[in-house]
């Protein structure tokens, strides 16, 4: 008899710059497989340059874990993978957006607000950027302690760090739940590898125009201390 591997349901997620759509979509126990992966890879390539690059298997379980629980609501992609030409010269080059471990997002219907207090309460060892003005989240893995900042810049504008983001959280009067612990997903494992390394061998393709508007303005910060 075929063995046949059972699949979870799909989600969806869609590119907010190329209005791509990728349906997510693991095994029942968690794992994506090889073509899941390299399409997830292709679809949240750099839409700078359209440079891919492996993005964390750790992320895609994260996202997918996001998009069941805001279920029937779609995933709107800020940002991937970005070539490190990219991160440098949005002032960023530590970004972990060129290691493959991050991506920024918004919930279609959903406050950004709630999107954040979920990310923060659900997931650790993460880093979880709130960006106010931008109306996106920016979540990257593989920390060995949990990061959060907020940034108040707008979109195409420099970055503009809150100094006390948990008292900026508290005057907002939608104080954060406090963490309910849930099991990671399951297929935490293959993400890290060494594979995150980027490098470029190769031409760098052409650099492509700046699309105004709505994408990802900046870069995101990684600020290593814990505030
Ligand atoms: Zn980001």
């Amino acid at each position: 008899m075929k063995k046949v591997v059972k699949l979870a349901r799909a989600i969806t997620l869609t590119t907010l710059n190329t209005h791509e759509t990728y349906l997510l979509r693991p095994a029942l126990n968690g794992r994506f497989g090889g073509l899941q992966l390299r399409g997830w890879n292709r679809f949240l390539r750099c839409h700078h340059t359209q440079r891919v690059h492996n993005v964390s298997p750790l992320l895609a379980g994260f996202l997918y874990r996001i998009a069941t629980h805001f279920d029937g609501h779609r995933v709107l992609i800020v940002a991937g993978y970005r070539a490190p030409r990219i991160a440098r010269e949005k002032g960023n080059p530590k970004s972990p957006h060129p290691k493959g471990l991050a991506c920024d997002f918004r919930v279609e219907g959903i406050a950004t607000t709630t999107l954040r207090d979920y990310v923060r309460t659900t997931f650790h060892k993460v880093g979880v950027g709130y960006y106010p003005n931008s109306d996106f989240v920016h979540l990257d893995v593989g920390r060995k302690v949990d990061a959060f900042w907020i940034d108040y810049s707008g979109p195409g504008e420099r970055a503009d760090y809150s100094a006390d983001p948990k008292g900026d959280l508290q005057s907002e009067k939608l104080p954060l739940k406090l963490p309910t612990t849930q099991p990671a997903p399951a297929d935490s494992e293959a993400d890290l590898r060494d594979d995150q390394r980027v490098e470029p061998k190769g031409a760098q393709p052409p650099k492509s125009a700046s699309s105004p508007g709505s994408e990802t303005p900046k870069t995101t910060p990684e600020p290593d201390s814990t505030n």
